[in-house]
């Protein structure tokens, strides 16, 4: 008899859900991190939108700012302001976000053990068995269970020989808390082939002297990022007399292949759970872990664990979250062969033709499909992204 019924490989927001709600099932799960501690050094600008905060009732206590007004600027500056009539998101501080839902995995009754670093999987017809060490003093561990979560986020290492899948590419990504004499007004993003080639760049003001400034692209991240701020860093009053580390890290996106194989499940970014269209992760990730807790619930209670079993979890998640992650990435492909003049027209004809309004009715933060398929109902939109119909 195995100690575990399940481990969980990655403490992020997906793998402490699906650990939190099997907990709360009633089985014995563990939870393995590499760091140090629970979210520390996360690199990401934690901005969440409000269904994800109701829908968990995740705690107000992390948030660090309001986002209801977005300022959009072109590569050659044209911009415009689009406000909403409520609150779109929240920034939040990632440590504390996965904190809190460390501690909500631990309240259920889950284990949760950061500083240990998993480095060998073995699955075999009676269980898992992991191996690793622990941080910072390199003691080895060994751990069984009946089941594997592979939360691991964009660290694929272990998918390859478990037979799992992989996203079908990734956006490079940079990010810097930038220290300013006088912060934004609101969250600006910044579109154009030239300033961040297939994706784009954004601006958040999280403190009174501080901007969370990040960019995401196709090409090359550190040029990118470093003409980024010499452009823009002054026009948010950036503080020159004060050094700006940034971090870098690559985006998952899409997923080609199973997110399941026999006694093992992926989940969150390690199964391609985020949005293709801005990069999110956090909210398609626990979307992701309650389906798969639901799946992996049900096994544990057969005591049923071949893929087949397993394969609930891939239909239902699919049809949640494929047609959002599919069309994003088809539209964010057309988006990067726009060169900066198309995309000087694009912000332009935005602020015409009613596509505001429609913005406004439709603009979810994190379901993009409605919105995509009404603008793209417009003829000049056909045109500007090559579209039949135009
Ligand atoms: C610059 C940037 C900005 C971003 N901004 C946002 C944003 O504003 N909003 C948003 O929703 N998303 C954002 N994202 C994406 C988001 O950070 C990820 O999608 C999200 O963290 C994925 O959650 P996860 O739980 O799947 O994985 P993670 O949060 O990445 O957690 C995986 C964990 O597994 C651990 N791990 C990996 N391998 C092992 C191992 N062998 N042994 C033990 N532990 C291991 C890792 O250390 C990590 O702690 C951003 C990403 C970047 C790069």
């Amino acid at each position: 008899m195995y100690q575990w019924d399940v481990i969980v490989v990655g403490g992020g927001p997906a793998g402490l859900h699906t650990a939190e709600r099997l907990a709360e099932a009633g089985f014995a799960v563990l939870v393995l991190d590499n760091r140090l501690s629970i979210g520390a050094g996360k690199v990401c600008t934690g901005i969440i939108g409000v269904e994800a905060f109701r829908r968990w009732d995740l705690p107000q206590a992390t948030v660090v700012t309001e986002i209801q007004t977005i300022r959009f600027v072109g590569p050659n500056d044209t911009r415009f302001v689009y406000r909403h009539p409520s609150v779109l998101a929240y920034a939040v501080r990632r440590d504390r976000l996965d904190e809190a839902l460390a501690r909500r995995a631990t309240d259920r009754g889950a284990i949760v053990r950061s500083g240990h670093r998993v480095q060998t999987l073995h699955v075999g017809p009676a269980g898992v068995i992991l191996e690793g060490y622990r941080l910072p003093d390199r003691a080895p561990f060994r751990e069984q269970a009946r089941l594997l979560v592979l939360a691991t986020g964009v660290n694929f290492r272990f998918h390859r020989r478990l037979g799992l899948g992989r996203p079908l590419d990734f956006l490079r990504a940079a990010q810097a808390h930038v220290p300013v004499r006088q912060s934004l007004d609101c969250t600006t993003c910044y579109i154009g082939r030239s300033v961040a080639s297939g994706a784009f760049a954004w601006a958040v003001p999280v403190y009174p002297d501080t901007v969370r400034a990040g960019l995401m692209a196709e090409a090359p991240i550190k040029p990118l990022f470093r003409r980024f701020l010499e452009r823009y860093g002054p026009t948010w009053n950036l503080d020159p007399s004060r050094s700006v580390p940034v971090d870098y890290k690559p985006i998952a996106q899409g997923w080609r292949g199973p997110i399941t194989a026999g006694r093992v499940v992926a989940v969150g970014e390690a199964a391609g759970q985020v949005k293709t269209t801005t990069g999110g992760g956090i909210y398609y990730g626990m979307v992701g872990a309650e389906v798969a807790a639901e799946v992996i619930a049900e096994c544990l209670r057969r005591d049923a664990w071949s893929r087949a079993d397993l394969v609930p979890y891939e239909r239902r998640v699919w049809q949640i979250l494929g047609p959002e992650i599919q069309a994003g990435y088809a539209l964010r492909k057309m988006f990067a062969r726009l060169n900066d003049r198309q995309v000087e027209r694009l912000l332009r004809f935005i602020q015409r033709d009613g596509i505001l309004d429609l913005v406004q009715a439709r603009a979810h933060f994190d379901w993009h499909l409605n919105l995509l398929k009404s603008v793209l109902q417009f003829p000049w939109v056909r045109h500007l992204l090559g579209l039949p119909g135009s």
